[in-house]
């Protein structure tokens, strides 16, 4: 084959781009940003001090084994700190999972309305995506076993699962893992664990600790409120963990990231503040927004998805519009299969109380 120009591997162009949560209104209009699920309560005030420290040694590369941290992590979870990775985000630690992996030829399974970053990481190592439809906007563990086939290599499991909020209580969570053959890495991302309260559910620690196949991944750009700063971690058996260490970069995650959420991991009293204001809001919003007669699926995480009628002048897109335009920016989940619906994220007493409002005005008149 002779192309006169550069080549990306195949897979690569065809994937979709991720499109993130907008942050954009009319000009003077009063922004609340409702559409990257992130915290209304903001960073641990230790975070921001640490962060502002590391300002002053911005000559020197950051601790590249990420030390301080995972035991950090280790402390606050029990956990054996060389069983963690920490990673720019936890979008970095499901690519890397990805790229170690999967290949051409290979196969890696996502519920139909998870996550879109799995998709794109499998595309990216060249594999083929497997979709297993979802009962009710929630992973299915029987249409998951069911396209598990002999090319299977990792499947991605968000849990809760963003855009949806639903879950897999654990029982369902270990009877996936039980029935995947050893070869095939299930992967759970935990990136709302924190907001969670449900009996039922875990984040898959033992599970990980009693395998050699599961890795569990969380975040510190959700309840921490550090998504500026990119940072992310994983847990998993050491032989995964010694496999991602040799690919990622040598200083993947920066200075002031490590000491922000080296800070932030201890701080309890925040997060059981940011835990309260989610769980006072995240219920009070569903009930309100179906009091106007909208379906809003039940949500285990920081945000909600909510249904539209697909009425003309009633309709998600229109909503989204309408909302905007006031300063309210939710997330067009479109992009999921989901064009009937929008994604809020839980914010301020104010921000929920206006979108309330104002969806009220919408559904309310002829416009
Ligand atoms: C927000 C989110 C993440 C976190 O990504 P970061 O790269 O750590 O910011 C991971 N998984 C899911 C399902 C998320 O919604």
């Amino acid at each position: 084959m002779s192309d006169n120009r550069p080549v990306a591997k195949p897979g690569i162009d065809d994937i979709a781009i991720y499109v993130p949560g907008k942050s954009s209104v009319p000009r003077g209009v009063q922004l609340y940003k409702l559409s990257s699920n992130e915290s209304p309560i903001g960073p641990s005030q230790s975070a921001i001090n640490a962060y502002a420290q590391s300002a002053g040694h911005l000559e020197s590369y950051p601790d590249g084994s990420a030390t301080a941290l995972r035991e950090a992590i280790g402390d606050v979870h029990a956990l054996n700190p060389d069983n963690i990775i920490c990673g720019n985000g936890s979008d970095e630690l499901l690519a890397l999972l990805a790229n170690a992996y999967l290949g051409p030829g290979d196969e890696a399974i996502y519920s139909e309305y998870g996550f879109l970053v799995y998709r794109i990481a499998i595309l990216a190592a060249g594999a083929t995506p497997v979709v297993a439809p979802e009962t009710g906007y929630c992973a299915n563990v029987d249409a998951i076993l069911q396209r598990v086939n002999a090319k299977t290599r990792l499947i991605y499991l968000a849990n809760p699962n963003n855009p949806t909020g639903t879950y897999l209580p654990i029982n369902e969570v270990r009877r996936l893992h039980g029935a995947l053959p050893k070869n095939v890495l299930l992967v759970l991302d935990a990136a709302y664990a924190e907001y969670v309260r449900q009996n039922d559910y875990e984040a898959g620690i033992e599970l990980v600790s009693a395998s050699e196949n599961v890795v569990m991944t969380r975040t510190f750009s959700k309840i921490f409120g550090l998504a500026a700063l990119r940072i992310g971690w994983a847990y998993g058996p050491t032989r995964l963990i010694d496999t991602i260490n040799r690919i990622r970069g040598p200083f993947n995650v920066n200075a002031a990231a490590l000491a922000a959420a080296t800070s932030a991991i201890r701080d309890r009293d925040h997060i059981e503040r940011s835990i309260a204001h989610n769980n006072l809001w995240l219920e009070k919003t569903r009930k309100a927004l179906m009091a106007l007669g909208l379906e809003v699926t039940p949500s285990i995480g920081n945000f909600l998805l909510v249904h539209f009628p697909p009425v003309e002048g009633k309709t998600a897109e229109e909503a989204n519009r309408y909302l905007t335009a006031r300063g309210y920016v939710l997330r067009g989940v479109g992009g999921y299969g989901l064009p009937n619906a929008l994604r809020m994220s839980i914010g301020s007493e104010q921000a929920n109380l206006g979108v309330i409002s104002a969806l009220g005005e919408f559904l309310g008149s002829d416009n």
